[in-house]
């Protein structure tokens, strides 16, 4: 049978498996897909060890990326402009390394949400993983601007030169006084996992405002309580996840799953 798996720290909560057994099922394909609890410092040993026992690739999730990155042999584009992988393949021998996290949030808000990103006012909350890992995907779309707001000033100024060259894109602070309503804010910040309070200056939004959590279940209830008070339009991260999900399926088998409503209610049961 066909191996793949997903390494993380913690795993224990990770929906991988669920959704790419769903996928191999509905494609009539054979495979294991199993949750693997790498251990902080031996990432390079345990992912040579699940190749060399047969596995065909892996999906890697916080806080293995950049190691995913260094043990790739080859690197997809995206994959060399993020620094991150989050898919790994075996193909001839050979260990392949893509990131299908910026691709996956892109086709759920075109896809599934129907949003159109060009000349659009873009505000990005956050600077860490996942951030840097849609920045490149939205400049792509051709914002008419991307701004970056983080509690760590500095890492959105680094993160606003990494990729000057693929767009209009700048740091911003909270203080910021001047009228930026932008046409829609994404939140990549793990604020929501603790249930912290959420809060935005009024200057930053305007009625038609689209609201996106990258984070789903309890971690986006933070956004979107805020969002709700203010009567914005809100959607959660959990297209993303399956997008992301149904992108790597398609570089392990070449075939594209079908993202179904029964998956989707599958997930929120867990959530
Ligand atoms: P990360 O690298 O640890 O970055 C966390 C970010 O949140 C940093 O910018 C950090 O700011 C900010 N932050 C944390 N606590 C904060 C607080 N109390 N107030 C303000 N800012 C705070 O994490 P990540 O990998 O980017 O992940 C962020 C979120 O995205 C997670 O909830 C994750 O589940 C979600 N995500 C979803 C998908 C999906 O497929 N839907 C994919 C990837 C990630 P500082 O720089 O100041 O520390």
């Amino acid at each position: 049978m066909k191996k793949y798996a997903v390494f993380g720290n913690p795993i224990k909560h990770s929906m991988s498996p669920l959704i790419h057994s769903y996928f191999a099922k509905s494609l009539n394909i054979e495979l294991s897909y199993e949750p693997i609890l790498g251990s902080l410092d031996k990432f390079e040993t345990e992912a040579e060890k699940f190749l060399k026992n047969g596995g065909l690739g892996f999906n890697i999730t916080l806080p293995f990326k950049q190691d995913a990155f260094n043990f790739a042999e080859i690197k997809s584009d995206i994959a060399m402009i993020t620094g991150s992988v989050n898919t790994i393949s075996l193909k001839g021998g050979v260990i392949h390394g893509d990131n299908t996290d910026g691709s996956g949030f892109i086709k759920d808000l075109k896809n599934n949400i129907k949003y159109e990103v060009t000349n659009k006012k873009i505000l990005i909350l956050g600077a860490g993983g996942a951030a840097m890992g849609v920045i490149p995907n939205v400049l792509s779309e051709e914002p008419s601007e991307l701004k970056i707001c983080n509690r760590t000033f500095s890492k959105a100024q680094i993160l606003s030169k990494k990729f000057s060259s693929f767009g209009d894109v700048d740091a911003i602070t909270m203080d910021s006084q001047k009228k930026l309503q932008f046409d829609l804010i994404i939140n990549a910040t793990s604020i929501g996992i603790n249930n912290l309070k959420f809060d935005l200056p009024n200057n930053f939004f305007k009625k038609e405002t689209v609201c996106y959590d990258m984070s789903y279940g309890k971690a986006a209830n933070s956004f979107m309580n805020w969002a709700k008070k203010n009567n914005l339009k809100f959607y959660n991260g959990l297209g993303m996840l399956l997008e992301q999900a149904a992108d790597s399926f398609y570089i392990w088998e070449q075939k594209r799953p079908l993202i179904t409503d029964e998956l989707r209610s599958i997930l929120n049961k867990q959530l």
